[in-house]
């Protein structure tokens, strides 16, 4: 079995993307900038948010973080999210989701500018990928797939069995992993919460990406002898043994799968870190289109 470690992959990304900023900057005097809005105090998203706006600092990124109230209304969020738009100085923007319930994502995630949709939730930016054109893909769809090239992974043929159908990760996997690209060209199956006989289909898998927001739900024996694993859960449980009295665990029970698998994305230290790097690859890209 091999880890698939994205703190290490995203460390070398992040030093790639550090160094083109550099580069970036020296001839053209452009500074890739993220603005990031979080309304709330949820902490799963304020801890998301933080480490997003973290990350631009470390690569040398401009950024701008907006933060609101939950009695903000629709209206005032989208004239936020107008300004935005209109502000040269900013490439990307992303709204850290959830939203509170008055305020309608599709009306949100449609304000945003789709040159600086740098979570690639914009439906131009997921009709783009559709068709193949080049666009900012959803970022831990990206992330997943430079994932997949960094460690040189052919997933051509390959039965890859997506569970979870979520505008972000469920869906646009299932586009990239079909499409005749590399990585790409496997045969996708997705499942879901009215999937009758999940085992029964993941057994046959190759690749296993699960998406679905239930802790250890995949388990060893719906895994087959050498498939690779890609851990998209984060859920938090509880751990007496923890100072904070929780921990974080995937969709995967890891210690029972792990030893089955060829390969396996860890969770925390997988496919969270590579979300981050996607969505940073996205804003430089965006950048060097804004110049
Ligand atoms: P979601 O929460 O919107 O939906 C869950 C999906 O799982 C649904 O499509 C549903 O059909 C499916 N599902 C639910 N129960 C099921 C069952 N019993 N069998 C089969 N399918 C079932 O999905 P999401 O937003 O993609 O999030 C999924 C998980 O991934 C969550 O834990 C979330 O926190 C995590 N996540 C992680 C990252 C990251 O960067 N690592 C990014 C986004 C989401």
């Amino acid at each position: 079995m091999q880890l698939l470690d994205g703190a290490a992959v995203s460390a070398q990304l992040k030093s790639q993307i550090k160094k083109e900023t550099e580069e970036l900057k020296a001839k053209t005097g452009k500074v890739p900038h993220l603005a990031a809005i979080l309304v709330g105090n949820n902490p799963a998203s304020e801890a998301y948010v933080a480490s997003k706006v973290r990350t631009c600092e470390e690569l040398g990124f401009g950024s701008t973080l907006l933060r609101f109230d939950t009695s903000i209304t629709e209206q005032q969020l989208l004239d936020e999210i107008d300004n935005l738009n209109a502000d040269d100085k900013i490439d990307g923007i992303l709204v850290q989701l959830p939203l509170p319930e008055h305020i309608s994502d599709d009306k949100v995630i449609n304000k945003i500018d789709p040159t600086k949709d740098v979570d690639g939730f914009h439906p131009i930016s997921l009709g783009k990928m559709l068709l193949g054109h080049k666009t900012f893909l959803p970022a831990t769809p990206y992330g997943i797939m430079l994932m997949l090239e960094h460690y040189n992974i052919d997933v051509t043929g390959m039965h890859c069995v997506i569970i979870g159908r979520s505008n972000i990760v469920g869906t646009p996997m299932t586009i990239l992993m079909s499409r005749n690209a590399k990585p790409g060209n496997a045969t996708v199956t997705m499942c879901h919460s009215k999937t009758k006989n999940l085992k029964e289909i993941t057994q046959t898998a190759d690749i296993i990406i699960a998406a679905i927001g239930r802790p250890k739900y995949v388990t060893a024996d719906m895994v087959k002898e050498g498939a690779i694993i890609i851990d998209v859960g984060i859920n938090r449980i509880p751990d007496a043994t923890k100072k904070s009295g929780s921990r974080l665990v995937g969709d995967v029970d890891f210690e029972n799968v792990a030893p089955k698998a060829s390969y396996i994305t860890p969770v925390p230290g997988g496919v969270g870190l590579m979300t981050i790097g996607g969505l940073m690859k996205n804003t430089l890209e965006a950048a060097k289109q804004h110049i």
